[in-house]
């Protein structure tokens, strides 16, 4: 029926190697460039990542994996599954992107982390209005251009267990998945579309069987394949998993008449060797970790894919998932020293490994030995290398983290913070005020070497007394220095730890236009001098009333950088709450009293499998003790969380025993109170009573009524009143007005305690 193929990627990154995607849809949402330039640009990125694989080598070639903003979105937009509210903008371009960011007038669609990634992808809405209709001009429109250009195209869609897996079911209850029967036959006449259109294999995504599934979930996959592989005119099938293990959903699958399945030999421990349904199909083999960035080992890889050779039916070498979660190519990095260069792969560089093992199994590994053995001597380098094994280092945590983690009786700490002579419901901020303009334009100015280091200095000292003196202004009882020394809350910390480096040119997409560069962490993680205690004293020497030292926590350090691969997170984990301890320790010095450890992030790195959540959890939780266990029992730890549907974490937040949290909640009335006091929480909380993911100002009764909402859950000796998150993103006069009713809210409440 089809020729099998033997090298390939699961999919590509799309934002451009320069960020040309994002630069031409943040100009299209300006009004600066007009539709056709847009499309232009995509398409020109298109054909050269297309002509860039085929030049590597790889002989079957992901098309469709590009987007205006989001594949979940396209999936929609393909299924005719956009929200009602966009359903009346004419031009498809518009109702796209307001579904992505909403308009003055419809809200936009709820974004969420895909899997355990950091990208974010739009969550449909389906109701029972919704009425799917096929709009193949995507797959269909990307595969003549590819089949023009003379690509070995395999179109990529999003499969329809997945897609309604991870859609949001509005108006209505049940499981989505009972739908699935509305969706197959519109995937059916895509099938026959990209056969007619001369797709010889066509591959379908269907990663939401990795995570924990039902039998029930399973059944309806293994029967929505064998109904798809009923088809008589139809591409070959390959069912793409990513991210983890199939497990039960491998056999499932491999009894269906599907022609093949990609499983993640990296995240994922699927022996498909074992599954005998495999005897018969085409198993793409997930050997290059698609979202990481260190070079693979070659020899390894090797080795697992000689084991599945007599097992399985026909073999392709590939990513463990789409190469969108890693960078485009180190050749863009010109800084980059060996051997740490020799260490890493891009998302270029991926894909040259991926065609190195598929030609060592086709000719032998004689045939690309100089690359096996480079490969080889760079992988030894690396394991080698002293930055990787500080002894006296991993002798100082072993010693640290021997007994227990944590601090003295929640009580005891309680009575020797009565000194900070806080009142009751205490206001404060979570960090970080408006980044203004004059902020903007010294960081510009210092990184074009029109000022100097000391100008720098005195500009952000400014930028802090304004801040410190608008707080005592508003009549903030726990001040902050404001941030403005920070581009971003984890950068700012690996710049000044060993261990880490930053590339030049590393984006990766995080959602919409919206990039981001990872640090990467590669060594051992060592401080060599204090972080932020100069910041810090700065401010606090303004004032009278105590100013809050703001450091990030070891989670979300991890969660937002490129994280080692040789040693368990959790060791890693350890060696940045280390560093994160010593700061702790010289701020307390330095005669600061209030430390805030951020952990955001603290749900990002939550294993899809419940099974691994625990561990998870605890490794977590006590990295997040050792960083902040090193303090005196006067020293009053505050930590802050957000971002997230709080679940699964919840006990982890009591876990952390920090002696106040601040927590988002504005937007979801407090709810979050009411599941801490299940899990026994007693400590101090601040949830959020002023929503920063908005302009809007809230009025002094609006803060009220959650201030009372609030008190109906907490004891008034335990609440604290802040906002959601840092203002960074936030104007100036915007603020002002919020904080100032913030403080009046507080007022009032307080005067009829
Ligand atoms: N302290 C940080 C700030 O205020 C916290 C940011 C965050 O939670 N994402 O900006
Ligand atoms: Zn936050």
């Amino acid at each position: 029926m089809n020729t099998t193929f033997t090298a390939t990627v699961l999919g590509s990154p799309r934002i451009g190697p320069r960020r040309e995607l994002k630069k031409a849809v943040e100009a299209y949402w300006a009004g600066r460039i007009d539709a056709d330039e847009l499309l232009a640009t995509g398409a020109a990125l298109r054909a050269d990542m297309w002509s860039q694989q085929r030049a590597a080598g790889l002989d079957s070639i992901p098309v469709g994996t590009f987007s205006l903003y989001d594949q979940v979105l396209d999936t929609a937009a393909m299924l005719g599954a956009l929200p009602e509210r966009v359903a009346g903008i004419a031009d498809p371009l518009d109702r796209y992107f307001a579904a992505a960011r909403g308009n003055d007038t419809v809200a936009p669609l709820e974004m969420t982390k895909w899997f355990d990634t950091n990208y974010h992808y739009l969550v449909p809405e389906i109701s029972p209005q919704t009425r799917f209709a096929l709009d193949p001009s995507k797959p269909l429109g990307e595969l003549a251009e590819a089949r023009a250009q003379g690509v070995p195209a395999r179109p990529v869609v999003i499969g329809p267990v997945t897609f309604l897996l991870l859609s949001k079911q509005v108006d209505a209850s049940g499981p989505l998945l009972d739908r699935i029967d509305e969706l197959l036959p519109l995937y059916a006449e895509l099938l026959g579309l990209l056969a007619e259109a001369g797709a010889e294999w066509v591959q379908i995504d269907e990663p939401a069987l990795v995570g924990d599934r039902t039998d029930d979930e399973i059944a309806v996959a293994r029967r929505i394949y064998d109904e798809l592989a009923a088809l008589t005119q139809r591409p070959a099938i390959l069912v793409a998993s990513y991210f983890g293990s199939l497990g039960d959903a491998l056999p499932a699958l491999a009894a269906t008449g599907i022609e093949g399945i990609a499983v993640d030999l990296v995240a994922g421990s699927d022996a498909p060797a074992w599954v005998p349904g495999l005897a018969r199909k085409h198993v793409v083999a997930g050997v290059v970790d698609g979202r990481n960035v260190w070079r693979t080992d070659l020899e390894a890889a090797l080795g697992t894919l000689v084991t599945l050779l007599g097992s399985v039916g026909s073999l392709a070498v590939s990513t463990s998932c789409s190469l969108l979660h890693v960078p485009y190519t180190l050749e863009a990095e010109s800084g980059l020293e060996e051997p740490l260069r020799s260490w890493l792969a891009f998302g270029a560089e991926k894909t040259g490994e991926v065609v190195t093992l598929a030609t060592a199994l086709s000719r032998g590994r004689d045939a690309v030995a100089g690359a096996v053995e480079a490969g080889g001597s760079a992988v030894r380098s690396r394991r080698e290398d002293p930055r990787l094994h500080d002894e006296t280092l991993r002798a100082r945590i072993d010693a640290l983290t021997s007994g227990t983690r944590g601090r003295s009786e929640a009580d005891v700490r309680r009575r020797a913070q009565q000194g900070l002579g806080l009142p009751v419901l205490p206001t404060t901020t979570i960090g970080s005020y408006p980044q203004t303009r004059e902020i903007r334009l010294a960081r510009a100015a210092l990184r074009k070497g029109e000022i100097d280091q000391a100008e720098y200095l005195r500009r952000m000292r400014s930028e802090i007394g304004d801040v410190v003196a608008l707080q005592e202004e508003l009549g903030l009882d726990v001040l902050v220095h404001g941030e403005p020394e920070r581009n971003d809350m984890v950068q700012y910390f690996a710049e000044q730890l060993d261990g880490f480096f930053a590339t030049q040119n590393g984006w990766v997409q995080s959602y919409g236009s919206r990039c981001v560069r990872p640090p990467i962490l590669y060594g051992d993680v060592r401080r060599p001098s204090p972080m932020t205690t100069e910041w810090i004293t700065y401010a606090q020497s303004l004032t009278g009333k105590p100013v809050k030292g703001m450091l990030t926590g070891p989670v979300t350090i991890l969660a937002w950088s490129f994280v080692r691969d040789d040693q368990p997170l959790a060791e890693t984990a350890d060696q940045v709450a280390l560093a994160i301890r010593d700061e702790t320790v010289d701020l307390q010095a330095a005669g600061i009293r209030i430390i805030q450890v951020d952990e955001p992030a603290l749900r990002e790195l939550l294993p899809l499998r419940a099974a691994e959540q625990q561990a998870y959890l605890d490794w977590a939780v006590g990295a997040f003790r050792l960083a902040t266990s090193g303090v005196a029992d006067s020293t009053q730890i505050h930590t802050h969380l957000c971002y997230s549907e709080f679940g699964q974490v919840i006990g982890a937040i009591a876990g952390l025993d920090a002696d106040v949290t601040s927590i988002e909640a504005a937007r979801s009335h407090m709810e979050v109170l009411g599941d801490l006091n299940e899990v026994g929480f007693d400590l101090g909380v601040g949830p959020g009573v002023y929503d920063i993911h908005s302009p809007r100002v809230p009025g002094v009764d609006e803060i009220e009524e959650l201030l009372k909402e609030a008190l109906a859950a907490v004891p008034a000796e335990r609440l604290w009143v802040n906002p959601d998150c840092g203002l960074k993103t936030r104007g100036t006069e915007e603020t002002t007005a919020s904080l100032r009713n913030l403080v009046e809210a507080t007022r009032r409440v307080r005067a009829r305690l």
